[in-house]
């Protein structure tokens, strides 16, 4: 490759690079903008004065920052302001929710069209490139020879949720969903869903459609 193709190579990454931030960015931890978050500088290789080396000063200041935090979240727990956002940080789950980044990996999904029928095609690369091994398909075939999964079972207990099904998938038919809920149980039986406890509308897996579009054609056409 020459240089001129370089070049263009590394403008189209960094252009790409920039179109992916600006998908991150409406990221919010309560009402507040991540943007907006002011990280505090970390003071590295630096001498301890003899009233860090006391150690004892220090851990009287932590307890006073951890009392400080306490009692103004204690009050805006109890007296929460009249129609006007907590300046407070904490999200109050499971009464309030966070607002989760498009790119969020919640619970694999598979997509059910309108008709009730399944996206997926048993074509096994989920099954293949699943690196927890959570995955087992069998294939079958329709009157109108169309394929499909006769059994689809996901074992949630091994699942890492790194998405890697959803990137493999050729018709979009397994999906990250949103759901980070209601999945942790006492029997791991009871973790082995069968297809018809992952099967999801596409009407409601809409968005996340949409972001997997948008974030694979990126990388790979
Ligand atoms: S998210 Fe990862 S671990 Fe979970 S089923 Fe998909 S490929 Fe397997
Ligand atoms: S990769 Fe997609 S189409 Fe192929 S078996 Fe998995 S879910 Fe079905």
């Amino acid at each position: 490759m020459n240089t001129l193709g370089i070049n263009e190579k590394k403008t189209e990454i960094n252009r790409n690079l920039q179109s992916s931030v600006s998908i991150l960015q409406p990221y919010m931890i309560g009402s507040i903008p991540i943007d907006k978050l002011k990280p505090k500088k970390v003071r590295k290789n630096t001498e301890l004065t003899l009233w860090e080396r006391l150690y004892i000063p220090e851990i009287v200041r932590g307890m006073v920052v951890t009392t400080r935090h306490f009692i103004f979240n204690m009050i805006g727990f109890v007296f929460p302001p009249n129609g006007k956002k907590r300046s407070i940080f904490t999200v109050y789950y499971p009464e309030e929710k966070l607002t989760l980044p498009d790119a969020y990996r919640g619970r694999p999904v598979l997509v059910m069209r309108e008709d009730g029928t399944e996206r997926c095609v048993a074509c096994g690369l989920c099954e293949k490139i699943c690196p927890a091994l959570c995955i087992s398909i069998l294939g079958g075939e329709r009157e109108n020879k169309e394929r499909y999964p006769t059994y689809y079972t996901l074992d949630m207990s091994l699942c890492v949720f790194c998405g890697f099904c959803e990137e493999v998938c050729p018709k979009e038919a397994i999906l990250m969903s949103d759901e980070y809920e209601g999945l942790a149980e006492y029997d791991r039986k009871n973790m082995l869903y069968p297809k018809e406890k992952l099967l999801v509308s596409e009407k409601k897996l809409q968005k996340r459609i949409d972001y997997v579009r948008k974030i694979y054609s990126k990388c790979n056409y």
